[in-house]
């Protein structure tokens, strides 16, 4: 028999009984410990629902944080108890199966606003109690003067019973009385108390007001202040307190004692160190994290004039084949090696060296001369990498790139800074990686009208910003224009125009290619019907439309092409798809579905840029084209007088191996006549170039087709 399986609520459910269990012995409630339970089942589902929701936000931590206070766990025990089982087991019961990482970085960062949420609260509560304790001292007080004994006893059982630290001494700063729990505060005894003078508990650390304060207070110029101090125990470690003083004057008026109440902070403090500690430090490393390095690269880029920064962005290469073919306890090792050759290449002051993340790593310097440290540290980095790493008993070779950027102060932000680095790690990379290169505001640029042009891709379509040119096809034997091949450009509102090179490939990426092909499509076709209207005399004019490879295997292909062609009424010979090489290369049968409809149909569909793909040229046979476009590279070796022999050898057999297949061949980049006269020589078919026409508007093609009609 097998269990079922816990439902996300009996894991919750367990994660409060936990979390009861480790509290309640800590805390002074009246409750049962399942009452208890039921009180923190509510803070539990706050955690767990903040720990998954889609916007991470740490602030349910701060009121769970301060439900905590109010729930009687005021215990300092408590809260490092409640937030040692946030650590050990939310992410366990509350995850789910959600990317464990940046779950555990969630979970670290409600810890850490839990502490927060606690110690307002607990603050707040304190200064509550204090002003309470304060006023039935001065009742008290008075009281005294009057000589009312119950009062007095009601005073001593205050004193004596309270949690907080209670100390009385004369306005010349002598103690007079302590309570308990001050006493187990410092961990000293009553004598070594008594005795001693107040203005002797100097620290370090004392915030610039806390003597002018008590200066005033003494002097009867202020009622009470509120500190955050810290004092030497009698062993001399730091005890750190929220400390509130008051002014007791007698019946008269007149100040007669000063009223100290102290609550002990110093583990809160410590917790608080601790968790800042894990909130900006790598776990696995021990490095700063991306966190601390924001903070400081911010720091940085706000110092003051003559100040600059110099920024290396280190990236592994191919640190993913290292974790796949080792397993990730190998690449954790390796990345824990790397992370310590790192730290010990930027030790200077103002340096730092930070891990955002997987394999990249970031060093930082600061000071007036980083245009010369930077390069510096660069070299370091790239030198620290050179020695193997060697890992169960393998020696690895580690490489990097790095992309460096350097400046000034106070011109640019964090972001803006580290995504400027990131584009130029990327050009190190993919100059081919084990490099560093230095950041260039005009590739940068580029970069980011890349991620400006793909945005602004889907709107384009919509504005109409998209136009075709078209380049004419010239049979070879007599000169004519036959057709004209599609090609589509963008009139960008700001870049001016953009060719296909610089938009095709994000179409593609982001699928706006298939509507914007089945536009370009749907242009051409009611082009191709326009010149034959008016050109009837001299032959129907076909139109070359290119498809990308997304849109072969998009299922709406063969649908659409034949309803466009029937809704502008062209015949399908009128039309040629043109499919580049490399899409069809391992081409299987489901691949090649729609073309041979559309093929059956009288489509003509042409291999574009042919010869560039490293085809079997056996292969041929097997898909449906009609005509081989073979690509520029093959014209250009025809340049020069006398043409490149082996060029000639090989454009020679390829015609002569398209022709025995049945295929027509077209030659594309033809820009002297010289050229077209040896192709033409070598028999093929069309030829399209800047010798005969470069692409242009329609209505240019009507002109050639006439001269053709004419001449
Ligand atoms: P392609 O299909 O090989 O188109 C021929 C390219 O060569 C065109 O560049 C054309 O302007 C250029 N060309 C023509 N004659 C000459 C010449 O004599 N010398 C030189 N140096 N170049 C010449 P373009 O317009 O930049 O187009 C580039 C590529 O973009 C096209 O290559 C095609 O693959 C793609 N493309 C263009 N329009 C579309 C479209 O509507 N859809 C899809 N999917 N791709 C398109
Ligand atoms: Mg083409
Ligand atoms: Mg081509």
């Amino acid at each position: 028999m097998t269990a079922e399986p816990d439902g996300p609520e009996d894991r919750l459910r367990r994660f409060a009984t936990i979390w009861s269990r480790a509290v309640f012995p800590v805390t002074s409630t009246s409750l049962t410990r399942p009452e208890f339970e039921e009180q923190l089942l509510p803070l539990a589902r706050r955690l767990s629902e903040a720990l998954r929701a889609r916007n991470f936000e740490a602030a349910a931590g701060r009121t769970v944080g301060a439900a905590l206070v109010a729930a009687h766990c005021t215990d300092p025990e408590a809260l490092s108890r409640a937030l040692d089982c946030v650590d050990a087991y939310l992410v366990l019961y509350c995850g789910e199966d959600g990317p464990g990482e940046a779950l555990r970085t969630r979970s670290a960062r409600l810890q850490h606003a839990m502490a927060a949420g606690y110690a307002e609260a607990l603050r707040e509560r304190t200064l509550a109690e204090q002003q309470a304790i304060s006023q039935a001292a001065l009742t008290a007080r008075s009281a005294v003067a009057e000589a009312l004994h119950d009062s007095e006893a009601r005073f001593r059982a205050v004193f004596e019973g309270a949690a907080i630290g209670i100390g009385i001494a004369d306005l010349d700063g002598n103690i007079l009385q302590v309570n308990g729990a001050l006493l187990r505060m410092f961990g000293g005894s009553e004598q070594s108390m008594r005795g001693r003078k107040v203005p002797e508990w100097t620290h370090p650390e004392d915030a610039p007001q806390v003597w002018r304060l008590y200066e005033e207070l003494v002097r009867g110029k202020r009622e009470h202040y509120h500190v955050e101090k810290a004092f030497y125990r009698p062993d001399g470690t730091a005890l750190w307190t929220n400390l509130t003083v008051s002014l007791l004057r007698d019946a008269d008026g007149e100040p007669q004692y000063q009223l100290a109440l102290m609550e002990d902070t110093t583990e809160r403090r410590l917790l608080n160190l601790r968790l800042r500690y894990e909130a900006t430090h790598d776990a696995l490393t021990g490095l700063p994290n991306r966190t601390l390095f924001f903070e400081r690269l911010e720091k940085a880029l706000a110092a003051g004039e003559g100040q600059r920064f110099g920024l290396c962005y280190l990236d592994l290469d191919g640190f993913k084949t290292i974790n796949d073919s080792l397993g990730h306890a190998a690449g954790d090792r390796l990345l824990v090696e790397v992370a310590d050759r790192l730290q010990s290449c930027a030790t200077a002051p103002g340096e730092m060296v930070a891990r955002l993340g997987g394999d990249e790593f970031v060093a930082l310097t600061t000071g007036p001369n980083t245009e010369r440290e930077v390069d510096e540290l660069a070299g370091r980095i790239m030198n620290a990498l050179v020695t193997p790493i060697s890992i169960d008993g393998r020696d690895l070779t580690v490489r990097g790139s790095v992309g460096i950027v350097e400046g000034p102060a106070g011109e640019r932000g964090a972001a803006e800074v580290l995504r400027s680095a990131d584009i130029t790690m990327y050009r190190a990379k993919a100059a081919g990686g084990n490099r560093f290169e230095l950041a260039d505001p005009e590739a940068d640029a580029r970069a980011i009208t890349r991620n400006g042009l793909t945005t602004a891709l889907p709107a384009a379509l919509d504005r109409g910003e998209f136009f075709i040119e078209y380049q004419p096809l010239v049979n070879l034997g007599d000169g004519s224009v036959r057709g004209a091949e599609a090609l589509v450009r963008w009139l960008h509102p700001q870049h001016g125009v953009l060719g296909p090179d610089r938009f095709i490939p994000l179409a593609e990426h982001t699928g706006l290619i298939v509507p914007l092909g089945r536009w370009v499509l749907e242009q051409s076709v009611r082009q191709a019907r326009t010149w034959q209207e008016r050109h009837s005399g001299t032959g129907p004019l076909r139109v070359n439309v290119n498809l990308s490879p997304c849109q072969l295997t998009h299922p709406g292909l063969v649908q659409d092409t034949v309803d466009i062609l029937e809704r502008e009424g062209l015949d399908a010979q009128a039309l040629c798809l043109e499919v580049t090489e490399s899409a069809l290369i391992g081409a299987d049968d489901d691949l090649l579905k729609p073309l041979r409809r559309l093929a059956e149909m009288g489509v003509d569909i042409a291999l574009d840029d042919f010869g560039t793909g490293y085809s079997n040229l056996a292969n041929l046979r097997r898909l449906p084209v009609s005509i081989l476009k073979l690509d520029r590279s093959f014209t250009r070796g025809m340049q020069q007088f006398p043409a490149d022999p082996v060029d000639l050898k090989i454009v020679e057999g390829i015609v002569s191996l398209a022709h025995s297949l049945g295929l027509a061949v077209t030659v594309e980049g033809v820009e002297t006549g010289a050229q077209a006269e040896q192709l033409r020589i070598l028999g093929c078919d069309t030829a399209q170039g800047w010798y005969y026409a470069r692409p242009g508007p329609p209505e240019r093609l009507h002109e050639l087709a006439l001269v053709d009609a004419v001449g």
